[in-house]
């Protein structure tokens, strides 16, 4: 889950990081009603994305009528796709120098990594590309956190020794935060270095890992309409599904199974829409759900269900199938493979229905793209 600029920075301010005085605006008015408070301002879009200066979507404005005009022209932006609602107007800071702090896994290191460098502002990854030594990294003992020494010598290895007093207990901070939030990136670009000799973040990044929701269920993340509705749809119907670019919509029961299932369609030629893994033991409801969600989803025109039955029983499934398709009115091409437990009884009520199901799941790939590219039933 990924938070705004504004509530990451909400965030920094209670765990005594500093940040610019600032106020969130919906319209032009209140932008300018921001810049009477604050004084001259920067006027920044809230979307969950990078690159928004680039973009367009930050402002410096020195009067209440230039932040107007600036939230203006802001709120109107689609920056990568998510249209912008809100703008953040901040007090404007003399900025003098742009540093780069970030948290993230390591996954190779198996471990939290801090990345310190003087040359913020920009992309960390183009920084890594033209000037990999211009960055300094610490791999924190992930029981016991960073301990003073350690983050000194980060500081020192980053070239950024004459800001030891002032950088050391940020980055203590930093890290608290992300563990409390279980954050899988945190990140602080720029950290900005003022013309009065301060720290402070001037943006704010903050995604949390999806499976640690469940210890912050007070949170709320950048908004959800934002999200692909398939797969916010998929979510409520506690349904393991992703969405991927292509035309056939997949069903299959244990993830490998239908890894393997949509390596048969592209195999086959066709592009699947989607990942759907129903588990072990789906029940008619389960699976009647997951067909209906890739019925609703306009970019399926066929659909492949591949089964194998271990705990999952083949007449169990083909009741869920033969009752959805009739109860959703199915137009869409829908192929049948089964095998496993109770295969002979599940396809003969398949069969009964008017489903043929099909001898092989590299057979049943072929005719769902054949099926779909001819828009056949
Ligand atoms: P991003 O482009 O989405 O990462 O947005 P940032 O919040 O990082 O802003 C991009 C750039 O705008 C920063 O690197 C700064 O150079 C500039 N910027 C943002 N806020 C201020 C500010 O208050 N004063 C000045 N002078 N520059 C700012
Ligand atoms: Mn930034």
């Amino acid at each position: 889950m990924k938070f705004l600029e504004y509530q990451v920075k909400e965030r920094f301010k209670a765990a005594g990081i500093p940040v610019p005085d600032g106020r969130l605006a919906r319209t032009p008015d209140e932008a300018a009603l921001a810049a009477g408070a604050l004084g001259p301002v920067a006027v920044k879009a809230q979307v969950p994305v990078g690159g928004r200066g680039k973009a367009g979507g930050i402002k410096l404005a020195r009067t209440p009528m230039d932040a107007k005009r600036a939230a203006g022209e802001i709120l109107g932006m689609t920056i990568k796709g998510y249209p912008v609602r809100e703008v953040w107007c901040e007090t404007a800071q003399e900025i003098t120098h742009e540093l780069y702090l970030g948290l993230t896994l390591d996954r190779d290191a198996r471990k939290p990594v801090l990345i310190l460098s003087a040359q913020g502002g920009m992309e960390i990854e183009e920084v890594a590309e033209h000037h990999p030594e211009a960055i300094a990294k610490l791999h924190p003992d992930p029981w016991r956190g960073p301990l003073p020494f350690e983050v000194r010598d980060l500081i020192f290895r980053a070239g950024l020794g004459p800001l030891q007093a002032q950088l050391g207990p940020l980055i203590i901070k930093l890290y608290a935060l992300a563990r409390t939030y279980d954050a899988l990136t945190l990140e602080v670009n720029p950290l900005a270095l003022t013309r009065d000799g301060g720290l402070v973040a001037a943006d704010g990044k903050l995604e949390i890992d999806e499976n640690a929701m469940f210890r912050h269920k007070d949170l709320h993340g950048a908004d959800e309409s934002d999200e692909d509705p398939i797969e916010a749809e998929a979510k409520r119907r506690k349904l393991t599904y992703v969405r991927l670019d292509g035309s056939i919509g997949v069903i299959g029961n244990g993830a490998g199974l239908v890894m393997n299932t949509l390596d048969l369609v592209q195999r086959e030629g066709g592009r699947a829409a989607n990942f759907l893994d129903i588990g072990g033991g789906a029940k008619a409801e389960v699976v009647h759900s997951a067909l209906e969600l890739l019925a609703s989803d306009p970019q399926v025109k066929g659909i492949l269900i591949n089964i194998f039955g271990g705990i999952t029983r083949g007449d169990e499934v083909a009741h869920g199938i033969i009752d959805a398709a009739r109860e959703l009115n199915l137009k869409l091409p829908l192929v049948v493979r089964m095998t496993g437990t109770r295969e002979e009884e599940g396809r003969r009520l398949l069969q009964e229905a008017g489903i043929t199901p099909e001898a092989s799941a590299t057979a049943a790939a072929r005719k769902v793209v054949e099926l779909a590219a001819t828009g056949q039933r």
